[in-house]
């Protein structure tokens, strides 16, 4: 199989975890026969230092022309004064917004060895969580009409939450289909004892989930979700919600683990075009000293090969030597245990590409 990724390295950190990223792509490339072209462009910081904007309209059509995008982080204390139009993050919100990318997908896996990182009891997360929430990203109350108007002698805010049915059923499909690829068990958030919305979400839920029998499929009212998910976490597979629930139930769920470093996530369009990024950002505090955790963004190039390529068994390949340096205990500072070995972050990506 011959792809071609555009690798945006970004600031800070990013261009020490992408290059660990790179070299476990290399290593599947050779293994398993594909090419893996990339073109890398400027994104965020280094981009204003370099164009005057976070991101060209060169680099905009070489996102778009490609078959995927693989992103490592932007931004710094040195970008925080420029003005509002070009700041760092101006870059990532016109990738998403220029490749229609709808959905979000973001893993919360906690990893046995690493069950002491996070604040959920032992009991409760002791044989590890692996869970996914797809996230819709362009719809609902962050987009919807908003004002703030007198009424009656007083100021009223309003902000409207619309959701139109080909977009509840883009979503929708993309849940299922990532539900098919995983655990075949969905749950779907919403709110529809009191959210027109949410009534619509879940008929049309109902709607495709006679189209995949094979899913298991329930309703959960998001705020039951919210306590599901300290409470036994382990009961999710994939879980999919509109974009505020979204938003705060995968910050939530992303805590569940302890270790921001680990975190991959996804954003993909309703083709094959994705972006693939850790959850974490540039870490200018420890930026160029090679010390950073590449997991996180080596585990999103996994994704990458999964939901983009649909490379399932080089994606498992992947997720597999991550899961045996781990048992080997190899840890980067930020996991650091007793009795583990501390590496760096180029060792750590060294060792994930030699168990491969
Ligand atoms: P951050 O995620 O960069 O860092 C938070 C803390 O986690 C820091 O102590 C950092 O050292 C640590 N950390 C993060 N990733 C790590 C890794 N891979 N290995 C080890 N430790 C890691 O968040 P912040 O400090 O709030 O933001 C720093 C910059 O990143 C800001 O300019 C912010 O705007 C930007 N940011 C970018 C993105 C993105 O590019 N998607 C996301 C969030 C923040």
């Amino acid at each position: 199989m011959q792809k071609k990724i555009t690798v945006l390295s970004g600031d800070g950190i990013g261009p020490e975890i992408i290059a660990e990223a790179i070299k476990v792509l290399n290593r599947i490339a050779d293994k398993y026969g594909h090419t893996f072209d990339y073109t890398y462009v400027d994104i965020g910081g280094c981009a204003i230092d370099k164009y005057g904007v976070p991101i060209t309209e060169e680099g905009m059509a070489c996102c778009k022309a490609s078959d995927s995008v693989l992103l490592g982080a932007v931004g710094g204390p040195k970008w925080d004064t420029v003005p509002a139009q070009i700041r760092p993050e101006k870059a990532l919100l016109a990738v998403r917004k220029e490749l229609n990318l709808f959905a979000n997908l973001r893993p919360t896996k906690l990893f046995a060895q690493l069950a002491d990182a996070s604040p959920l009891k032992k009991e409760v997360v002791g044989g590890g969580i692996d869970l996914l929430i797809v996230r819709e990203l362009t719809g609902g109350v962050y987009f919807g009409e908003k004002k703030t108007e007198e009424v009656n002698g007083e100021q009223v805010a309003t902000d409207l939450m619309p959701y139109a049915e080909h977009e509840i059923e883009r979503i929708g499909r993309v849940a299922f289909e990532t539900a098919m690829k995983r655990g075949k068990k969905l749950a779907s958030v919403d709110k529809a004892n009191v959210l027109e919305t949410s009534r619509l979400w879940r008929k049309t839920m109902h709607r495709l989930s006679e189209e995949y029998p094979e899913v298991e499929y329930s309703d959960i009212l998001v705020d039951n979700t919210a306590m599901q998910l300290i409470k036994n976490p382990t009961q999710f597979d994939v879980l999919v919600t509109e974009n505020m629930f979204g938003d705060i139930l995968s910050d939530e769920a992303s805590m569940l683990t302890g270790s921001i470093g680990m975190m991959p996530s996804a954003s993909l369009s309703s083709g094959t075009l994705g972006m693939y990024e850790p959850i974490h950002g540039s870490a200018p505090d420890i930026a160029g000293q090679d010390i950073a955790n590449p997991l996180g963004t080596i585990l999103s190039a996994a994704m990458m090969l999964r939901y983009s390529f649909d490379l399932a068994k080089e994606a498992d390949a992947i997720e597999r030597a991550v899961d045996q340096v781990l048992d080997e205990g190899y840890r980067t500072s930020d996991i650091m245990q007793e009795g583990c070995r501390k590496v760096s972050c180029s060792e750590m990506g060294t060792l994930v590409a030699e168990k491969l």
